[in-house]
This record gives structure tokens, sequence and C-alpha cells, in this order.
């Protein structure tokens, strides 16, 4: 469900009457005539918004804005927003507009806007964070009680539950910001019922949906319910005539055909079934799948118009051309779970790289989750002793619909045990150290009297201790502040003038 939309239908009926209980005082003229909506002009002259551009591909720039709480923590997935972005191009395909990201992911740290529950800290998030000349699009875990939302004026805030791959929310908000109506717009927040007679009018609340913000409750908008016959379809509802009358403003499945089950009736008694192929719809997601034309046209007009400064003239790039393949470690085979160095091969026109790790095939516990611009990725400690499986997703700012690779698997070993002096004479034990004590090194002579930078990272890479030291012992301790580090994989550096060391230590 998206629950609202922006408005740019106004119909100023000098004799509306409220047939639809309405939580405010109607009023006749929903918006002052002053402010004209795209969607109105459009109308009272399709032909003028028709230039020479209007065959081409449009590319349109957006700038993606991931939220997550004050800790960083509940950021949405890099597979679901990779899913996301491509079904949104996908869905606007037959329209000839590809979306494409013009900036990297903003990511914001903010949990009073991660989930916020009025449009209020929406509106205040947008206004703070929106960059210009691109489609700000924020991704949230509650965007106020909705699926998503549109705000002309600022942006669209999309549910992190509600992104993914076969979901048309976001596609459905982008309709909006593109000067689309619901089909069924005036029915919202109301529940159509047969057993009841068809208004010939509906108001509707628009308050923060408006063209411009509203600064305080707006006054009501009205609408005319479209008949079958199409006979008022430039004036009812939504004003798109290929888009046929919908009553139902609520989350609704579909036939085969993708018609509602729901039988509705016109003002003049005529039947029908709502249309849940289209995304402008309420219908579930897998009923949806197009614009209509008429839709489209409007909104390939509004870019080329209104919103002509999300447009690029820049090339687009060319789709991905496959999966990537996996190097290393690959065939079951058994590597350190210390640094280990994952390999793949590069895929032509890939920025960037999705890896994923995990114990389980189904992926549902992920171990490793990052992205990356190189082709490898070094990771400092896995478990030892265990079975890993691994992938990787390539994509790039146009083009995020290539799929992982096969699994790859392979396994780790123990850690060894007897930490034997190395070629040169160096030694670190124990392996498996316990809080308190000491680490204890021996050092060849060639490392001595000359400062040496000790660091201990942890399996993400943060640095836990770090010491400069210089000693005259051919063997000494460490002393590592370990008392509240988790139990897990550490990673001693060494580095001195003859070179550098690295061991791992265990923290029972
Ligand atoms: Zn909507």
């Amino acid at each position: 469900m998206r629950l609202f939309l922006l408005s740019l239908l106004l119909l100023c009926l000098q004799t509306a009457n409220a047939q639809e209980p309405s939580e405010k005082a109607s009023s006749p003229c929903g918006t002052p005539p002053g402010i004209a909506p795209f969607l109105k002009a459009y109308h009272s002259n399709p032909n003028a918004f028709i230039t020479e551009r209007s065959s081409d591909t449009l590319l349109a720039g957006m700038q993606l804005h991931l939220l997550a709480k004050d800790n960083g923590i509940g950021r949405i997935s890099t597979e679901r927003l990779l899913d996301a972005f491509c079904q949104l191009n996908e869905d606007f395909a037959a329209s000839n507009i590809r979306f494409y990201s013009k900036y990297d992911w903003n990511l914001i740290d903010s949990t009073a806007w991660y989930q916020h529950d009025s449009l209020d800290a929406g509106i205040d998030m947008m206004l703070t964070n929106n960059v210009p000349d691109a489609l700000n699009i924020y991704f949230v875990t509650n965007p106020a009680d909705n699926c998503g939302y549109n705000l002309p004026y600022a942006g669209i805030a999309i549910k992190h539950g509600c992104a993914g791959a076969n979901s048309h929310t976001w596609s459905h908000e982008i309709g909006h910001a593109l000067s689309l109506p619901h089909p069924f717009i005036g029915w919202e927040g109301k529940v159509y019922s047969p057993l009841n007679p068809t208004p010939d009018t509906l108001t509707y609340d628009y308050t923060h949906f408006h063209a411009t913000p509203d600064l305080v409750n707006a006054p009501l908008d009205t609408a005319l319910t479209e008949y079958v016959d199409g006979s008022n379809c430039t004036i009812a509802a939504d004003l798109i005539c290929d888009t046929p009358p919908d009553y139902l403003s609520y989350g609704w499945d579909c036939d085969d055909l993708n018609r509602s089950y729901v039988l509705q009736n016109d003002r003049n008694g005529a039947s029908f079934r709502s249309d849940g192929s289209l995304i402008m719809s309420y219908a579930f997601d897998h009923c949806q799948n197009r614009f209509s034309d008429e839709e489209i046209a409007i909104m390939r007009a509004t870019l080329l118009t209104e919103k002509q400064a999300w447009l690029t003239t820049e090339q687009a790039e060319p789709d991905l051309a496959g999966p990537a393949t996996l190097l290393y470690p690959i065939n079951q085979q058994y590597v350190s779970p210390v640094n280990t160095l994952l390999q793949w091969s590069a895929v032509p026109g890939a920025t960037h790289y999705l890896i994923q790790a995990s114990l389980l095939q189904s992926y549902i516990a992920k171990e490793i989750d990052v992205v990356v611009t190189d082709t490898n990725f070094m990771v400092p400690a896995l478990s030892t002793n265990k079975k890993y499986f691994w992938r990787v997703r390539p994509f790039n700012d146009w083009s995020s619909c290539v799929p992982f690779t096969a699994n790859g698997i392979f396994h780790t070993t123990d850690i060894v045990s007897a930490t034997e002096p190395d070629s040169e004479g160096w030694r670190c034990y124990p392996s498996l150290l316990s809080a308190g004590q000491m680490l204890t090194l021996e050092l060849p002579e060639t490392w001595l009297q000359h400062p040496v930078q000790y660091t201990v990272y942890d399996a993400a890479g943060r640095m836990m201790w770090q010491n400069n030291i210089s000693t005259n012992d051919l063997k000494m301790y460490l002393n590592l502040p370990n008392e509240n580090w988790p139990a897990g994989v550490y990673r001693l550096v060494a580095v001195g003038e003859k070179g550098v060391k690295t061991h791992a230590i265990i923290k029972s």
C-alpha cells in the first residue's frame, strides 16, 4: 500500500458538496487557482509539451539517502537496494525513462528520521538533506506509517520492507513525482462499498502533498468520480482517459487478468472491475506491471519541463555484460582464517561489487556483506574450522540487474597454535589469549634498538590498541588491555625498520 501521493489535480468546483464524511470542514475550492499544477497545464494543451526530445530515452539523476539509527544500525541492505533499483528501471523501460544514481549514496545516521511517524519529521529530513538537480530518495524503516510517500516540493521516502525485487513502490512514488495521481484519486481514506450509492464528487485532504508546501492544513480538494463510458474522463478522477475508473483506495488482490475481485458501480449504474496492472493503483505488487500510454506521456512531459534539472545529457553506461566469476577460494579449498583474500574476475563496466559470505547456503545470516570497488577483498578474520559460502554481484550507478555469481565454497583451517619462530627468529605466543594474560614476543637481534609500532586490529579492521616500543631484550611482553574486548579473532601487526610481522590472536 502506498497511502499517500502527490497532488496535481485541481478541480475547482464552485458547488462541491461533500458527500463523504470528512475530518475537516469542506471547502468549495481546493487549491488557490494561482497555482497552476503541471497536470492541468498539460491537459489544456498536450501538444505544447511534445518536443523533439520526446522520443529520446530520458536519463534522470537521483540522490539516494540511506537512513540508519543513530548508532549506524539498520540501513537497507545493499542486496535489497540493488534489487529495488533493478525493478525500478524495468518498470520504466516502456516509458523510455532511465534512472541512475547521480551521486554517491548518502549515509545518514538519525533514529528520528529513520523511523519517523509524522510527515513533519519527513519534511524536515528532506529539506535538511536534499541536494539540488536530482530526485531525492530516502530509504527509511518507517515513512510515517506508509509504504512510501512523495512530497512534490521535497522528495520521496520509501520503507525498506516495501522495496526490493517485485515491489513497485519506488516506481509508484516516482509516478507521483512526475505528476501522476492515483487512478482512484478522491477515494483516499475512504472505503468503497457497492452497497452505497456512488457519489458524483469526492473531497479529499492533500495537506502536505500539494505542489508547494502547505504551512497550515490546506482546504479540501475535490474530484469527480469517473464513469465507465469515459464520458467525463478528461475532468474526472486522475484526468487521464486511458486509466479506467477505480474506486479502491486500499491494498487489493487481483484475478488472472489483473482485475479487482470487487465489482464496482459508477454513478450511472455501469459496473466494472479496477485495472490492477496499473502501477499507480493500490493493487498488490504481483498485479502491477505498467503505466498507461497517457501516464507515460505525462511523466515524460514533466521531466522535459518542470523537472528538467533532473535530466542529464551525458551518456548512459551500458548494461553490465554478465555475472562475475569467482577465482579464489573455490571448490572446497582450505584457507587460513586470517587475512583471507577473496578474488573474482572483473565485469566490464562494473564500478562496485557486493560481496557476501555466510556459513549458511541461504545467506540468511551473513559473515560478510560489503561493497568494494576492487576485484578482491581481504577478510581480516573468519571463524576457524568452518565451511563458507560466498558470492559476488557487480553493479554501477546505472545498472544493478546482474545476479550474484554461483556460490563459491571454501573451508577455514585451525589457527596454528604451535607458534614456532619464523625464518628470522620472530615468535609470538600464546595464540589463545585470556583477559589479563600477557603476550610474549621473541625478537631477532635485527629488530632490537629500533622503534617498532605494535597495533592490534579486530576482525572488522578497527584498531583496538597501538604502541611504539623500542627494546634491547630478545624477549618482551605486551600487556594488552583486552579485558573488555569481545571474544574473537584479532590481529597483531608489528611494523619495524626490518619489516612487518602479523600474528592472529584469539581472545577467549
Ligand atoms: Zn500513491
